[in-house]
């Protein structure tokens, strides 16, 4: 007798669960990792296997197990490896497993969607993952068979004639040569002449289609050629540590090791995934590893069309390519024999997925990492204490690139006083006469300056002095800013909201508006003001995203540029040769966030945005202005003492109880109506008061309270954040807080933020 097996089976459905369907006999391909079509309810879906099993689960009537109705992929989609550690990264979370196989599972093929569709086998497309056609191409071929003679005219005669000289042609071309090319290929297909054939065209672009030139690789230095044995070690099994932080001050040459290392793991037939913060930002970086190991590189971009992402999953998946580069998302890159994983710029935010489900992409990778065998290499000039930590305690091996790569040495850092130093002669209160002068200098050395400013637009808010009020938005607690190119208006920073800049207060009707700070926008045309001579150009992401932000910086690389103005879009990593000057005109509006990590964020930003500051030739320098010189992360940034920063801040965190000393979870309760978001968060923080772990003091329960930001896209918002020492207490409250859920008022949204980043 042949006994049943029975699928563990993962849905697109936000269950914390997975569901349990029988294989019939017969139904090949079922394995972990598959396709399957599923009925769910009066629908059909489809799911991933996540597992098998002999006997059907305890607590079921085998009778009532439906039948897994069809396979999709002739092989499973995901490999074990990652179907393993999605699996894990759900539970970590507590993330219903159906919407973390979403993220990693490529996007269905339309044509097999449409086929069950039209086999009347699936209702919904409710599939995992988008479905692609790519482009469906017809193109048509002369045979070798020949006409009999005289019975060809016209177009018939011209296209064989044109098909037999240039071999296979799209259908679409010859129609735009010959009006009847349809009726003519017609007649030559039912002669036998020519054949015609429907085919996918996949187009995997990368960045640009042009090959790279190449790029040799410089001697290593002796501290990256360190980094880089050890990590070959790593790779061989036969270091202590799997994992790394490789800490080098900005310009040392980390990008080096990274690709040496990569090359070692491609030597040992492996392959390797890097994450970089901002993919669209770091197409110099991107650039760089195609020179070097060309066209092993998949690029996976957001503005990837859904066919060539899914052209590039499948070449990842089979081996064809070796190297997946890209933003948090490459996490998930189904990498054949995965070796190693490189996170670069690892103590940035943009790693931490702020919806759905709310993953850190850093946090995982040295998950996947462990479990799929392969070295880890987490880098950065200016750690995140959560990676420090785990060097301390020896879990990550510390590799130390102390100084920079070429001959050049750490810009000098001079701080400005606001308080205290006055308006320049531009008579902007943000242009002090110190960083007028500096900015003079340069332009008369013929160098290049950065000027750093954290607020877009023109004027970050418009106040009434009739009443006081700022205007703020419609939908949410947020002040408008007012951008002065979009045709004078207000926009939200938050959501999509605009409106026209109107002559008086919406609040009090008098007509006493006044635009009041400063963004990059006001700050590009003063500096253009003062300094008419210079060709001023602003970075942001009002002027540019992904490609464009690219011909801004090429701009300046091509020195066309003499200052540029813009905010954190600067910061990144750009290696500008000209740049001798960086400016921060404000520090302290990074630095106020209302957040237990504003001075760890403001100390990796101010010390990122002066390592663009000389990094080649000539000497650089820095000038940051703020009315707080006294602030730890001000000091230590202005001389460049990152380890100094480091033990305040690790000595900070301890004092008061934050990660990565506790650990935090955050339950995000939102609703229309404030009074249905506040009673939700207030049940659901009594419910957690009630468990045990919470009675005993094993976890802490602060709040319900309002947001930061209270109100957003018309939605109230209320917290209630979970601490605790230990992970298992802190996630069984967690558990039983999720489990209420289910039981509060249907018009509020519940999220649990599991290490969360941002408190906003
Ligand atoms: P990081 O990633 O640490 O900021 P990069 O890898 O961008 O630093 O290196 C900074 C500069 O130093 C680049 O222009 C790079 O080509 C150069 N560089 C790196 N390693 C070496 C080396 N061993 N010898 C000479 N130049 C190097
Ligand atoms: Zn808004």
């Amino acid at each position: 007798m042949v006994s049943a097996r029975y699928a563990d089976v993962g849905l697109p459905v936000p269950l914390g669960r997975s569901f349990s369907y029988r294989v019939p006999s017969g139904l090949a391909g079922a394995e972990p990792g598959a396709r399957v079509l599923c009925s769910f309810g009066p629908r059909k879906v489809l799911g991933i296997v996540l597992g098998l099993k002999e006997r059907p689960p305890e607590g079921l009537d085998p009778e009532r197990i439906k039948d897994l109705e069809a396979v999709l992929d002739p092989e499973p989609v995901l490999p074990r490896e990652l179907l393993r550690f999605l699996v894990e990264l759900s539970a970590y979370y507590l993330a219903p497993v159906g919407e973390v196989l979403r993220l990693a599972v490529p996007a269905v093929e339309r044509d097999r969607v449409e086929a069950l569709r039209r086999q009347g086998r699936l209702d919904v497309a409710a599939a995992l993952g988008p479905t692609v056609g790519g482009r469906a191409v017809t193109f048509a071929v002369a045979t070798d068979a020949v006409e009999p003679p005289g019975s060809l005219r016209g177009q018939a005669q011209a296209v064989l004639g044109l098909l037999r000289a240039q071999g296979e042609t799209q259908v679409t071309a010859l129609q735009k040569r010959y009006g009847n090319a349809r009726a003519a290929l017609k007649k030559l297909e039912s002669m036998g002449l020519v054949t015609l054939s429907k085919r996918r065209l996949e187009r995997v672009s990368i960045f640009d289609e042009t090959a790279p030139p190449e790029d040799p690789a410089p001697t290593l230095n002796a501290a990256q050629r360190e980094a880089v044995d050890s990590i070959e070690a790593a790779l061989a099994g036969m270091h202590r540590h799997r994992a790394f932080l490789l800490f080098g001050v900005t310009g040392s040459g980390k990008t080096e090791v990274y690709m040496h290392s990569i090359a070692a793991a491609l030597a040992e037939g492996r392959g390797a995934i890097v994450m970089v913060p901002e993919i669209a930002l770091t197409p110099q970086l991107v650039g760089r590893f195609r020179a070097r190991f060309g066209d092993a590189v998949a690029v996976l971009h957001s503005a990837l069309a859904p066919a060539d992402r899914y052209a590039m999953w499948r070449k990842l998946r089979s081996g064809t390519l070796r190297v997946a580069v890209g933003a948090r998302s490459a996490l998930f890159a189904p990498v054949a024999d995965l070796g190693l994983i490189v996170v670069d710029e690892e103590h940035d935010g943009s790693f931490k997925q702020e919806e759905g489900v709310r993953y850190h992409a850093r946090d995982m990778a040295l998950l996947r990492g462990h479990r799929a065998g392969a070295v880890v290499v987490l880098g950065s000039a200016t750690p995140s204490v959560e990676s420090v930590v785990l060097a301390r305690r020896d879990k990550l091996g510390e590799l130390r690139l102390p100084d920079r790569a070429t001959a050049a040495s750490l810009p000098a850092v001079e701080i400005v006083d606001l308080r205290r130093h006055r308006r320049g002669p531009s008579g902007h209160r943000m242009l002090t006469m110190p960083l007028h002068r500096a900015l003079e200098a340069t332009l008369a050395a013929g160098e290049q300056a950065i000027i750093f400013l954290n607020r877009r637009g023109f004027a970050p808010a418009v106040v009434c002095n009739g009443c006081g009020q700022v205007v703020s938005c419609r939908d949410c607690s947020v002040a408008l800013t007012y951008h002065r190119r979009a045709g004078g208006r207000l926009r939200c920073h938050y959501c999509d909201f605009q409106m026209p800049l109107a002559a008086a207060c919406p609040e009090c009707g008098r007509p006493e508006l006044e635009l009041e700070g400063l963004g990059t926008e006001k700050l590009e045309s003063a500096i253009a003001e003062v300094f008419p001579r210079a060709r001023v150009a602003r970075l942001d992401r009002d002027v540019a995203g992904g490609a464009k932000s690219e011909k801004v910086l090429d701009r300046v690389r091509a020195r066309e540029v003499d200052i540029l103005v813009g905010t954190q879009m600067v910061t990144k990593g750009h290696d500008l040769p000209g740049v001798t000057l960086v400016g921060v005109v404000n520090a302290d509006a990074a630095l106020s966030m209302p957040d237990f990590r504003a001075a760890e964020r403001g100390f990796q930003l101010l010390v990122q945005v002066a390592g663009r500051a000389g990094r080649h030739d000539r000497p650089g320098r820095v000038v940051i202005q703020t009315r707080d010189p006294e602030h730890p992360a001000v000091r230590y940034a202005a001389r460049h003492d990152v380890l100094g920063f480091l033990v305040y801040e690790l000595r900070d965190r301890e004092e008061v109880g934050y990660p990565p000393f506790r650990r935090l979870s955050l339950l995000r309760v939102d609703a229309v109506e404030e009074a249905r978001a506040r009673r939700a968060a207030a049940e659901l923080a009594t419910l957690a008061r009630g468990c045990p772990e919470v009675v005993r003091g094993e976890v802490d329960v602060l709040g319900p309270a309002p947001a930061p930001i209270a109100r957003l896209r018309n939605r109230y918002r209320f917290r209630v954040l979970l601490r605790g020492a230990a992970r298992g207490p802190l996630r069984r409250v967690c558990r039983v807080v999720l489990a209420g859920k289910g039981d509060v008022d249907k018009a509020v949204r519940v999220a649990l933020d599991v290490d969360p980043v941002s408190m906003l």
